[in-house]
């Protein structure tokens, strides 16, 4: 069996990553600002995850070289049609494709928003012409610090109709799930879903404590629930708000539970 044509489903690709060298020349290029390697074949080990590395922090030194090439809102969208495009092209039908806002806008002082058009253009036209169904994510890039965390939860809120989630990555050890407690209370009620990124670099304390202190949905939801007063009220309130059925379905037999108890 050729594992390559089976359909697949892609819940972790970063746009940062997922930029063809060839593109990555070419936008440099059309930049102003060219690479001094001039074929894919030389920019790949600057470019790319070729073999096993020392740290997460040396992995995430690999992107770098995307920030260059995201200079304009075409050279956003090429990347983005790009990268659908490749995913179809390993037969990938549903996929969520996450990118940081700060991190490949802030180089060229690019407009998140326009950007973010540009984005979903992009990967729009490419679903539409391969048939694959992208969920886009906003990462939070830790190392830029908090005030960049709550930016970026802005721009997540502002743009939930074209997201999916609201994702925490970047930097680990400097940056435990604590930090972030009041941040990702926002997402609350608005139909985003929360991933993080804990666990890579940071011992097993840190995705313990990300689900601890920064609550999933269906604690979020439970506390709701011990606050308000269980009852079908409660619950088509938190329908209302953007919980998902999961999360009800969860509390709906937890309070079965509590009643046959
Ligand atoms: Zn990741």
């Amino acid at each position: 069996m050729d594992l390559r044509s089976l359909a697949k489903v892609d819940l972790h690709r970063h746009l940062e990553g997922a930029i063809r060298l060839e593109t990555l020349l070419d936008l440099y290029r059309e930049g102003g600002a060219p690479l001094p390697e001039t074929t894919p074949g030389e920019l790949a080990p600057r470019a790319q995850v070729l073999e096993v590395m020392d740290s997460l922090e040396s992995v995430l030194a690999r992107f770098t070289v995307a920030q260059g090439a995201f200079w304009s809102e075409a050279a956003a969208e090429r990347i983005a049609y790009e990268a659908v495009e490749d995913l179809a092209r390993d037969q990938v039908r549903v996929a969520e494709l996450r990118f940081s806002p700060e991190f490949l806008c802030e180089p060229h002082g690019l407009d998140w928003d326009l950007a973010m058009d540009a984005i979903v253009r992009g990967v729009r036209r490419a679903s539409q012409e391969h048939d694959v169904a992208v969920g886009l994510i906003a990462i939070a890039s830790r190392n830029y610090g908090i005030d960049s965390a709550q930016r970026t939860m802005d721009f997540a809120l502002r743009r939930r109709d074209d997201l999916v989630a609201f994702d925490l990555a970047g930097d680990e050890r400097a940056y435990p799930p604590s930090l972030y407690v009041e941040v990702i209370r926002r997402l609350e009620g608005s139909g985003l879903k929360l991933t993080t990124h804990y666990g890579e670099s940071g011992g097993p304390q840190f995705p313990r404590e990300a689900i601890e202190a920064l609550e999933p949905e269906a604690a979020r939801a439970s506390q709701i629930v011990a606050s308000r007063g269980a009852s079908v009220r409660t619950l088509r309130r938190l329908a209302s708000r953007g919980f998902g059925e999961e999360s009800l379905e969860a509390l709906v037999a937890d309070l079965e539970r509590r009643e046959l108890g």
